[in-house]
């Protein structure tokens, strides 16, 4: 029997071909084709614009630079999310506030956010986790009037729909990641989408070490004009090589998410008679693009969480504990609330994520449901 995989990232012969082309042409670092996947993903994703960078976290950096986060700052995040959510505030010499999440979803509610909210309060970073989209009117409503930039760290939401628009589009500001864990990869990368032309500009200077030329002019000019660097930037650049493979994956986006939804559909159906486990799903207000298929397996369920990945991985198939609480690591311990993290608490200890990638066939996905409906 084949092993059953968490995950795949789906590339094919077009990405070989786009990246050798790339090759080919000279031009190896950011220039033409990073242009070229940021205008598309802009479009893509009905914002007005997009900065490619070197990864998701470079990118969540950023946002809170040209959002004016800095020392002596709280930023309200999920501590439900991957650790790199509560880093980036940190690099900023700002302080975590960690606030607990939904229960459906493992996505910070108006309600969380609240709760956590200090008079030090700058910023609060809202996740899509899972590609599940976060409720954010109702955090923005409650941000907006006191001056709380809102960033959201779609690192997992690509393709994912909020309220029929894709997510990000209506946020302030918006951090994407390329990573091969994702929805669409690039190898590393990540992008910054904001509507705003004062935080598009300076995020586009910053990533190259705030230069007033951008490398690629510089090289396109036959007498390089001098340049200014007008504060202390970074080298946070997207390579052609990657842009080259994300203008391939963008183009599979749409099918990667129907794909997606597809087999998670046979998940929810068939799982919907195995009592004591409860599969994400759809919120009211939006559609998500199911990059994690995550499961919390509660009390009814025979086996305990631990024992039932032991049990998949007897049969070759491998699954994976949910998303991380970053208020159980050490850089963090001391920055949990006094009245803990709960649901948190509950989710990560309870929940495991399913294989579900573009090329799961029917027969591995029904053996991943006998192997699920074995111990019952
Ligand atoms: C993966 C992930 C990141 C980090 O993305 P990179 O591109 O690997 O830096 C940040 N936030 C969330 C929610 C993620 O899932």
């Amino acid at each position: 029997m084949n092993r059953v995989n968490v995950m795949r990232p789906w590339l094919g012969d077009e990405e070989v071909a786009a990246v050798a082309e790339a090759i080919r042409s000279g031009w190896v670092a950011q220039g033409p084709r990073v242009a070229a996947f940021e205008a598309r993903f802009a479009a893509a994703m009905e914002v007005p614009h997009a900065i490619a960078t070197s990864s998701c976290t470079t990118a969540l950096h950023l946002a809170l630079v040209v959002a004016g986060v800095g020392p002596g700052d709280d930023v309200v995040v999920p501590s439900f999310s991957f650790i790199a959510t509560a880093n980036a505030a940190v690099y900023v010499d700002a302080r975590p506030v960690f606030a607990d999440v939904d229960l459906a979803t493992g996505n910070l509610t108006r309600d969380t956010v609240e709760a956590a909210l200090t008079p030090a309060t700058r910023a609060v970073i809202v996740v899509d986790q899972g590609g599940v989209p976060v409720d954010l009117d109702p955090i923005r409503d409650l941000c907006d009037p006191r001056g709380i930039v809102v960033i959201e760290d779609a690192a997992c939401g690509a393709g994912s729909t909020y309220r029929g628009r894709p997510v990000g589009a209506t946020a302030e500001i918006t951090a994407w990641s390329f990573h091969p864990r994702k929805i669409i990869t690039t190898g590393e990368g990540g992008m910054v989408t904001t509507g705003r032309d004062d935080w598009a500009g300076r995020a586009r200077r910053l990533r190259e070490h705030a230069m007033s030329v951008s490398a690629a002019d510089r090289h396109a000019s036959v007498l390089a004009p001098a340049e200014e660097y007008a504060e202390v930037g970074f080298n946070y650049r997207m390579t052609d090589l990657q842009a080259a493979m994300g203008l391939v994956q963008l183009d599979r986006l749409p099918e990667i998410v129907a794909r997606r939804r597809a087999l998670a559909d046979v998940y929810a159906k068939q799982l919907a008679d195995i009592p004591g486990l409860r599969p994400v799903a759809d919120p009211a207000w939006g559609t998500g693009n199911f990059q994690s298929f995550w499961v919390e397996v509660e009390p009814e369920y025979p086996l305990g969480r631990e024992s039932l990945l032991a049990h998949l991985a007897a049969a070759d198939i491998s699954a994976r504990r949910g998303i991380m609480a970053a208020h159980h690591q050490p850089p963090y311990r001391h920055l949990t609330p006094a009245a803990g993290l709960p649901v948190t608490d509950r989710l990560t200890d309870h929940t495991l994520i399913l294989p579900l990638f573009h090329e799961l066939t029917e027969s591995d996905q029904e053996r991943v449901i006998a192997a699920l409906r074995g111990p019952v």
